[in-house]
């Protein structure tokens, strides 16, 4: 197929031996396969991607502003490197990624377009509460929305439990009640702003749900005592109500990946450390039958965390493909135009059609049904614009 691009958009499609009905320069992928940039629903641009948790967050702890920023933007170029050419960081401290946001969008840096939420509100001590994030009351919650709304967040990030990242916070139970994500939700939605709730416990999961969040983060159906528990009432409601599940596949899953190509020995065992049962397919069961059940599942990298490079990302794609039985194209589907619904941009952005945005990735090789390893990344496109070259930044 040809892709035709004008002023930024695609604006033809159509069968390659057709030929070209204008002029204008000629690009010849034969050998690649063309899809629509990548969009990584889950990201922080300003956590240091350490060994460890320490590292990561020592980061964000330590430097000040101007130094997250120039992170950020650092981490913005790989991702551009990895393909991806949408972000949705789920989590910053001082309003840095808004700033880098309006630097990209702007065309004095490059990067992905970015969609932030700006620091995760959370509670005292509770999960990321050293992003500057935490509330104590029902009144503080209101004023940590309309303080994020003035600042300009595309979506406010809510840590509706714990964290493995806090030490002291409790991935396994929630933090705030069912009126306080109802109170937060409301908030939000008069703004016209997403909620994005982070829960890995099941109760958690549920409140969120019944508040009506729009995407709910890593999903992990968690009881206290750290065991799976699936709740098959709140899979309905999140059906129902077309929540979007974030399923962040971050290094301590691409280090299940089965082949483990791309991969150190460190990294493999802090992966099966992790894990539940020591494989992906596994894992991930309770995902497969969400997918099986009409849920709306997006894969995301949250990248950023420990063990997780941003110019990684069709890694996450293969860990979607091995933990949900997909093939190739099936998961970048659920990281190109079902991450885009997900994230309310899926008119400019998220497929190869008419009239959208021309970002553009091309990966070496002819990906079919029977594709199982993905990649390297030979060209990124951005609005037209040819950004990366064999994986190197050219612009
Ligand atoms: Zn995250």
């Amino acid at each position: 197929m040809a892709v035709r691009v004008a002023d930024g958009a695609i604006v033809e499609i159509s069968p390659w031996q057709d030929g070209f009905s204008d002029s204008g320069s000629v690009v010849d992928l034969t050998d690649s396969t063309v899809m629509p940039g990548f969009v990584d629903a889950h990201v922080h641009l300003v956590f240091g991607n350490g060994d460890d948790h320490g590292s990561t967050r020592s980061v964000v702890e330590n430097a000040g502003l101007d130094t997250l920023g120039e992170v950020a933007a650092r981490h913005a170029i790989e991702c551009l490197r990895g393909g991806v050419t949408t972000v949705r960081d789920c989590g910053d401290k001082g309003f840095v990624t808004l700033w880098l946001r309006d630097e990209v969008a702007a065309g004095r840096r490059p990067g992905p377009r970015i969609l932030a939420a700006g620091p995760p509100i959370t509670t005292p001590g509770g999960h990321l509460y050293w992003c500057g994030g935490a509330v104590a009351s029902a009144a503080e919650i209101a004023v940590a929305v309309q303080r994020r709304r003035a600042r300009g967040v595309d979506l406010i990030k809510i840590m509706a439990s714990g964290g493995n990242m806090t030490s002291g916070s409790d991935p396994l139970t929630p933090q705030f009640t069912d009126d306080e994500l109802r109170a937060v939700v409301g908030a939000a939605h008069a703004a016209g702003c997403q909620v994005a709730a982070h829960a890995h416990s099941t109760e958690a999961i549920r409140a969120a749900t019944a508040a009506g969040v729009d995407t709910i983060e890593h999903c992990s159906w968690r009881a206290p005592d750290g065991t799976l528990k699936v709740a098959h009432g709140s899979v309905v409601e999140i059906v129902e109500r077309g929540i979007h599940v974030v399923l962040t596949m971050a290094g301590i899953q691409r280090g299940l990946l089965s082949d483990g190509a791309d991969h150190t020995d460190a990294l493999q065992l802090v992966a099966r450390k992790n894990s539940d049962t020591g494989n992906l397919r596994d894992d991930f069961s309770w995902a497969r039958d969400m997918l099986a059940a009409g849920a709306r599942l997006v894969l995301a990298s949250d990248a950023g965390v420990r063990l997780t490079p941003f110019d990684l990302f069709r890694l996450t794609i293969r860990c979607g493909m091995e933990a949900l039985d997909l093939t190739a194209s099936q998961a970048i589907g659920l990281a190109t135009l079902g991450a885009a619904e997900a994230l309310g941009v899926e008119t400019a952005v998220g497929s190869v059609e008419l009239g959208k945005v021309a970002d553009l990735v091309a990966l070496a090789g002819v990906i079919d049904d029977s594709t199982t390893h993905l990649g390297p990344i030979r060209q990124v496109w951005q609005g037209g614009c040819l950004v990366v070259q064999d994986g190197e930044l050219i612009i």
